[in-house]
């Protein structure tokens, strides 16, 4: 068997296109701009890149970004006075605080300063605790487990009963990715670093979900025949023969687990382009809510 590419870049680009029609009809129907804050403390040069390619995904759907940038100095309390400035600006929807910090601010304070109306990124502890709750709606979704099910929905419609293995349990990814199947009805086992037989547990799912930052850790014989694989991983690798000496890699091998399984999605072009696009669209969920 070889399996179907799941194509992440052409499926970001739908998502993209339909924010960008959605906002210029607001925008024609006299509603606000949706806008993005973004905030950057201190330099580290891969958030930099980051909040460079968010903002300029936004210039492309129409949304409006504003950079703030705090010195890599900054205290809690002037990052958390940044937050609620941001979160009183009507100008603003979405309001983005590039992780990590600088490791003497306290990362869940900052999160959890932002208003859940304008909690873009779906970090806040009322969001993911609503995300659990039975009966109960976050406002958004975190980008990347959202942008994992929108992948793994066009593949496989009917999620209802199928087994689901998730491989990690962070806030971030694993844990978030493994409610949203439970919501979808999978039943579903999410594996940590503490778990037993990882590739007997994985060899059940006929959803596999890896997000544990391993390179190239689930083999072939670890995915049942025709199992669809989402890789959220994202490894950069040594590789002489590269031109930059180096190239990426998701946790799956990919050459190998493309031989049994049914779809899987490639690294690079796979769950990556799908964040950013999942984060434009919460934006605009963010002025829609605004507009209430
Ligand atoms: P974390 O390091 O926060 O979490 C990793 C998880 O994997 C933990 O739950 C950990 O278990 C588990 N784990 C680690 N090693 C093993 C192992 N050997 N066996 C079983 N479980 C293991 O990573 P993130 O969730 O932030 O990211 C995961 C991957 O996804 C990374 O490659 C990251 O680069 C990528 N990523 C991609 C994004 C995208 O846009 N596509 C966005 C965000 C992340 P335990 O809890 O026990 O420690």
């Amino acid at each position: 068997m070889t399996a179907k590419i799941i194509d992440g870049k052409a499926i970001a680009e739908e998502v993209r296109a339909g924010v960008k029609t959605a906002v210029a009809e607001r925008v024609k129907a006299g509603k606000q701009v949706p806008g993005l804050a973004t905030v950057l403390v201190g330099d580290n040069p891969a958030s930099q890149v980051y909040v460079r390619s968010k903002r300029k995904a936004c210039a492309e759907v129409g949304i409006e970004s504003f950079g703030f940038e705090l010195p890599a100095t900054a205290t809690q309390q002037e990052v958390e006075d940044l937050v609620k400035k941001l979160n009183a600006d009507p100008k603003i929807h979405g309001i983005l605080v590039q992780l990590p910090l600088p490791s003497h601010l306290d990362d869940q304070a900052v999160l959890g300063a932002i208003s859940i109306e304008k909690d873009v990124d779906g970090f806040h502890p009322l969001n993911i605790g609503r995300l659990a709750m039975k009966g109960r709606d976050p406002l958004f979704v975190p980008c990347t487990p959202a942008g994992a099910m929108v992948m793994l929905e066009k593949t496989l419609p009917k999620l209802e009963g199928v087994n689901a293995v998730v491989l990690g349990r962070s806030n971030i990814v694993g844990m978030p990715v493994a409610l949203l199947l439970v919501r979808a009805n999978a039943t579903v086992t999410i594996c940590h670093s503490r778990s037993k037989d990882l590739p007997a547990i994985c060899r059940e799912a006929d959803v596999l979900i890896a997000a544990v930052g391993r390179p190239e850790m689930v083999k072939r014989d670890w995915v049942k025949p025709g199992a669809v694989v989402i890789d959220v991983g994202i490894n950069r690798i040594d590789d002489p023969s590269a031109p930059k000496g180096s190239r990426l890699v998701g946790d799956v091998a990919y050459d190998e687990v493309a031989e049994v399984a049914g779809a899987i999605t490639p690294v690079p072009g796979g769950v990556g382009p799908m964040t950013i696009a999942m984060l434009m669209q919460n934006t605009l969920r963010g002025a829609e809510l605004a507009d209430r």
